[in-house]
C-alpha cells in the first residue's frame, strides 16, 4: 500500500464517518419535525341527498349534486394543500346512510340528527356544513355563513375566504351571521369549529353562471380549502 492510497484510504473513512454523524445529528430534527407536523381534521357536510334535493335552480339543478360536487372538490384541494390534515365528509354519494328515507316519519329531523351526531362521534377540529341559497325573489345575490359567537377559528376562515372570494371577482358577502340569537342545529348541536355556508343563490341567473363555471368552481374549491389550511396553521 502507498502512502497515497492510505491517505485516499483515510479520507474515505473520514467522508463516511461525516455521511454518518451527519445521518445521526439528522435523525433528531426529523423526528422532532414528525412531532411537530401539524395535523388536523376537517369534516365537510355536502347538504341535501338522497329523496331531499334541497333547492332546485331556476335551470332544474338540484343543490344536493352542487354541494356534494363543491364538497368533495374542497376536500381534495385540503388534501393536496397539506396532505397531513385529514378530511372526512358525511357522504360521498347520494345516499345518506344515517336515515332510511322510506321509514322514518320525520325524515328532516332523522337526518340533521344523522349528521350532527356522526358529527360528534368524530369530533373534528373544524365542520363545514356546505349549501347553496334560494329566495322567492330572482334578484337576491350572495353568499354567507353562519357560526357560533365565540367561534373565532371560523371567523378566521370565514374574513379569509371572503377576502379570496373578493379577489376572484365572486359574488357579493352578504356577512357572517352569529347563532347567538338564531340556533342552527348543524352549528350549534356540533363540538367542532362549525360553519354553515351558504355559497351563494341558486335562484339568481348572475351567481348560478358563476357555481357552474368550471374556472369559477375550481377557484372557489381552491380558496374555501386555503383558508381552512392557512388557518389551521396560523393556530
Ligand atoms: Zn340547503
Amino acid at each position: 500500500m502507498t502512502k497515497k492510497t492510505k491517505t485516499r484510504k483515510w479520507t474515505r473513512n473520514i467522508a463516511f464517518l461525516m455521511v454518518c454523524s451527519l445521518f445521526l445529528l439528522m435523525t433528531p430534527i426529523h423526528a422532532n419535525e414528525q412531532a411537530n407536523v401539524m395535523t388536523a381534521t376537517v369534516m365537510i357536510d355536502p347538504g341535501h341527498g338522497s329523496i331531499d334535493s334541497g333547492a332546485i335552480a331556476y335551470n332544474g339543478q338540484y343543490e344536493k349534486d352542487l354541494t356534494l360536487e363543491y364538497a368533495l372538490k374542497i376536500g381534495a384541494d385540503i388534501q393536496a394543500l397539506d396532505p397531513t390534515i385529514s378530511v372526512i365528509y358525511t357522504r360521498t354519494d347520494d345516499t345518506l346512510q344515517w336515515v332510511n328515507e322510506n321509514t322514518t316519519e320525520n325524515f328532516e329531523w332523522d337526518d340533521l340528527m344523522g349528521r350532527s351526531n356522526m358529527v360528534n362521534q368524530i369530533s373534528p377540529d373544524y365542520f363545514l356544513c356546505l349549501h347553496f341559497n334560494s329566495a322567492e325573489d330572482p334578484s337576491a345575490f350572495g353568499y354567507e355563513a353562519f357560526v357560533r359567537q365565540e367561534d373565532t377559528a371560523t371567523q378566521q376562515v370565514y374574513s379569509l375566504m371572503s377576502r379570496k372570494f373578493a379577489d376572484l371577482g365572486y359574488s357579493y358577502d352578504l356577512g357572517l351571521m352569529s347563532t347567538a340569537n338564531a340556533p342552527l342545529h348543524m352549528v350549534d348541536l356540533t363540538n367542532s369549529a362549525s360553519m354553515l355556508l351558504e355559497l351563494g343563490f341558486l335562484s339568481n341567473e348572475y351567481d348560478l353562471s358563476l357555481i357552474n363555471d368550471p374556472n369559477m368552481k375550481d377557484n372557489l374549491c381552491m380558496a374555501i380549502a386555503q383558508s381552512y389550511v392557512e388557518t389551521i396553521h396560523a393556530r
